[in-house]
């Protein structure tokens, strides 16, 4: 059987790290089962679902390295819920109820004072036809219900009904259907809840795994039965624990903290994000990977950890640097072309600097240095300059290579008597503007004597 796995988000704002972590679980778990990825928006809330955020989850997506294999909307598809109410209605397993949001709060209160659990007491079965027509004719319009199988012959005296699956990230599950109230599939205004679109949808598409956060692990129990209610098998199911920052606070896509847009546009590497959303909150050690298959070799979902996963966002940088500082000339050679770093020396180049970037983009800044000469102003001293222009003298004839940074300051040192930061600062600091960079030993071939020799204070 081929694995099929979805990906749903709703399309109300941007994905963060903990979406994609989501989005990844899925992919990796597709890659390494040979299946595919379904991507479905879950929009059926059209006032808050935006084509915007969908297209944007999609650069997203594409961006991270994942290929879905369809792209679907829940808009589009409401025929399908249409008849899964039609065939739960007519089994008798959706019923209409009138209450407010007042009159459950109330009951709720009452059931806890006679120490009964707070569950909806399905007191709406108990209509007859005629008090259903008054409150018709008072304008009242119904919410749906589906009715849990948690009860022998009567519904009003539910009984343990242990519903368990084997969950692919946490183990062995079970839950309680008599611990939950019926659960509202329709609303008032004919809108649709989150659960039964999802079910349906899980259904027609063929999605085998589910695996999603594990803030819906309840949820998982009733969507179970819900599975059975509309004559399918459910899917096996997996629960992923939840990122939060440092301090504890779940991440939102509304406040657009760690949108992947974000980390997009800031020049992180999709990889430096792959691996720290993945790895993290496991019993792997969070290290950069280079690739989406090492980073599948590595992924196993059962060694996910139970509890939130605390990350600390300054990680992505930490990952992002040490993934270019072993990026190979063949990996980067288009991107660095785009910022016009091409010819014969670019390799070269690249090797000098990659370990001191904190973006391939920078590596812009670098190559004008090299070229064109320093973009800030050195501050000399009067006394470094004078040092600096009497250095420039001991400049060896060329060919230069690697060596010739240190013959160079080996002589500048025995004639100027100076050493260490007082001898290599300011000649840093001519050489290329700023106090810190990549080794000048590497960078001195590149310059070249000509090259060299123009920076002369
Ligand atoms: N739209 C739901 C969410 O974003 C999907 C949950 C699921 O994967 O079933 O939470």
């Amino acid at each position: 059987m081929t694995t099929i796995v979805r990906f749903a988000p709703s399309p109300t704002g941007m994905i963060h790290i903990g979406n994609a972590r989501t989005a990844l679980f899925n992919w990796l778990f597709a890659m390494k089962t040979g299946g595919q990825l379904i991507q479905r928006f879950d929009d059926t809330d059209v006032a808050r679902s935006k084509q915007e955020y969908a297209d944007a989850i999609l650069t997203d997506l594409e961006w991270l390295g994942i290929k879905p294999s369809a792209i679907d909307y829940q808009s589009k598809r409401f025929a399908i819920y249409d008849a899964a109410v039609a065939k739960l209605k007519s089994a008798g397993l959706l019923y209409p109820c009138y209450e407010t949001a007042d009159e459950l709060e109330r009951r709720r209160k009452i059931r806890l004072s006679r120490r009964l659990p707070p569950v909806y007491g399905r007191e709406a079965l108990k209509l007859t036809a005629d008090e259903i027509s008054a409150l018709e004719a008072e304008g009242r319009k119904p919410h749906w219900r589906f009715l849990l199988p948690n009860f022998a012959d009567d519904p009003f005296a539910p009984s343990r009904t242990e519903v368990h699956w084997d969950d692919v990230v946490r183990g062995p599950q079970t839950v309680d259907l008599a611990s939950m109230s019926d659960p509202v599939l329709v609303r008032e205004d004919g809108t649709y809840l989150y659960t039964l679109p999802s079910v349906a949808d899980d259904i027609e598409m063929g999605i085998t795994h589910i695996i999603r956060g594990d803030d819906h692990v309840t949820n998982t129990g009733a969507q179970i039965a819900l599975f059975r209610a509309l004559g399918a098998e459910p899917p096996a199911f997996g629960h992923h624990n939840l990122l939060t920052t440092a301090s504890g606070e779940g991440l939102s896509k509304r406040t657009g903290a760690l949108s992947i847009t974000g980390l997009r546009e800031s020049g992180i590497e999709p990889m430096a994000v792959a691996s720290l959303a993945v790895l993290i909150g496991t019993s792997e050690s969070v290290q950069p990977v280079a690739t989406m298959e090492e980073l599948a070799a590595r992924f196993d979902p059962a060694a996910t950890s139970k509890s939130a996963a605390k990350f600390d966002p300054a990680e992505v940088g930490t990952l992002n640097r040490a993934l270019i500082h072993q990026m190979s000339f063949a990996e980067v050679q288009a991107r660095l072309a785009e910022l016009g770093i091409e010819g014969p020396q670019a390799e070269e180049f690249w090797l000098a600097v990659r370990g001191n970037l904190e973006t391939v983009a920078d590596a812009a800044t670098w190559w004008r240095i090299v070229r064109e000469g320093p973009d800030t102003a050195e501050s000399l001293s009067e006394e470094d300059r004078g040092f600096v222009a009497e250095a420039f003298d001991l400049l060896p004839p060329e060919p230069w290579d690697r060596g010739t940074w240190r013959i160079w300051t080996d002589a500048v040192k025995a004639q100027s008597g100076r050493k260490g930061k007082t001898l290599f600062m300011p000649l840093r600091l001519a050489l290329t503007g700023r106090p810190s960079g990549p080794e000048l030993a590497d960078l001195l071939p590149l310059l070249g004597r000509a090259g060299t020799l123009g920076r002369r204070p």
